[in-house]
């Protein structure tokens, strides 16, 4: 398959296949954020509550509900930063299929418990996620164990889309879309469904300044390596892959805008979300709530949808945060 061949009919099946792993997670109004940028209205996607805190388990049920019966009984394998290989041992753990997960020493340790607790092997090896990912291509060949990658795979794609065709199901009338941006599946598959339904839908890219991948790769026309540094949005660290073939297409095709957010401005969000909502998300979920905030997309009377993507945070880094915003604000 080509970048060009995915379809609106993919995601439907998508959505069918995956739905008995999957919650349909909620669409909520916030109104504070509405009234803070203007807009006509504000919805989050809740994909914070959604199986193992975050979209990943769409894409990963997808890829995994797609196996040949030679390709189970092999078993499967991937690296991560942490949601796609929980996502993996847990559709994995549901079916009964062994799974490895490679992941880099960057990694949170409670992420690593976690994907052991599911019912992965778990193999911490090398300094950042490609050096994560050599050690993963190694075992693929020496234990012929079959790849479930974490964005560039147009089952995985037609996953995560299944969060834009829920967003458009429940609000037919939002007309931008913010997505959180790393490796693109999130991005590729919900502009994919959105576009497709409703050409006259926006959907901007919100990247780190920390680490921009995609943004430097479509500058270049081609997979651009980024330095990893650290960062509270640690699911939006890692390369687009020097092999890309889907979703930096699919990104430059389909995303209208592309925005950046750094260190400071995912707390306030983190701590916008927590006091208005209740709702804990990590620093990656954060970034759309703050490319509002920051004004950096001008929403003036849109009907937005937000994508929160995940609630996998560490809780004492976490506290920190919202901590130093109490103080601040002398709040009891
Ligand atoms: C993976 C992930 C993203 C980014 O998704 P990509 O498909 O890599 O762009 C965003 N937020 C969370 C919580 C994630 O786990």
């Amino acid at each position: 398959m080509k970048w060009s061949d995915l379809a609106l009919a993919h995601v439907f099946a998508a959505a069918d296949r995956i739905r008995p792993l999957v919650r349909r997670t909620p669409l909520v109004p916030s109104d504070a954020l509405a009234d803070a940028c203007g807009a006509r209205s504000v919805h989050l996607k809740l994909e914070s509550l959604q199986n193992t805190g975050a979209f990943k388990v769409r894409g990963a049920s997808n890829r995994i509900l797609t196996l040949t019966d030679d390709e189970r009984a092999r078993g499967v394998i991937t690296f991560s930063t942490g949601n796609h290989g929980k996502a993996v041992a847990f559709v994995a753990g549901q079916t009964g299929i062994p799974a490895v997960v490679c992941v880099s020493k960057h990694v949170p340790d409670y992420r690593v418990a976690t994907i052991r607790r599911l019912g992965a092997e778990v193999v911490v090896k090398g300094a950042s996620q490609d050096e994560a990912e050599v050690e993963y291509a190694r075992l693929v060949e020496e234990r012929n164990l079959v790849p479930v990658v974490p964005f560039d795979d147009p089952y995985i794609i037609a996953g995560q889309a299944t969060v834009g065709l829920e967003m458009l199901a429940d609000r037919p009338e939002l007309d931008l879309l913010l997505v959180p941006l790393s490796g693109g599946g999130l991005l590729a598959g919900v502009a994919l469904a959105a576009k497709l339904i409703n050409p006259a839908i926006r959907v901007v890219g919100v990247s780190i300044s920390q680490s921009p991948a995609m943004l430097e790769s479509l500058k270049a026309g081609k997979p651009v390596a980024v330095p990893e540094k650290d960062t509270l949005a640690d699911s939006l660290l890692g390369g687009i892959g020097v092999t890309n073939e889907f979703t930096l297409p699919l990104v430059a095709h389909f995303a209208d805008d592309h925005v950046e957010i750094d260190e400071s401005e995912i707390e306030r969000a983190l701590y916008f979300a927590m006091k208005q909502h209740s709702l804990v998300i990590e620093g990656a979920a954060a970034v759309g709530i703050a490319a509002l905030q920051t004004g950096k997309v001008n929403a003036a009377g849109k009907s937005v949808g937000i994508v929160l993507s995940g609630s996998s945070i560490e809780l004492a880094q976490y506290i920190g945060v919202i901590r130093k915003f109490v103080e601040a604000n002398g709040e009891a």
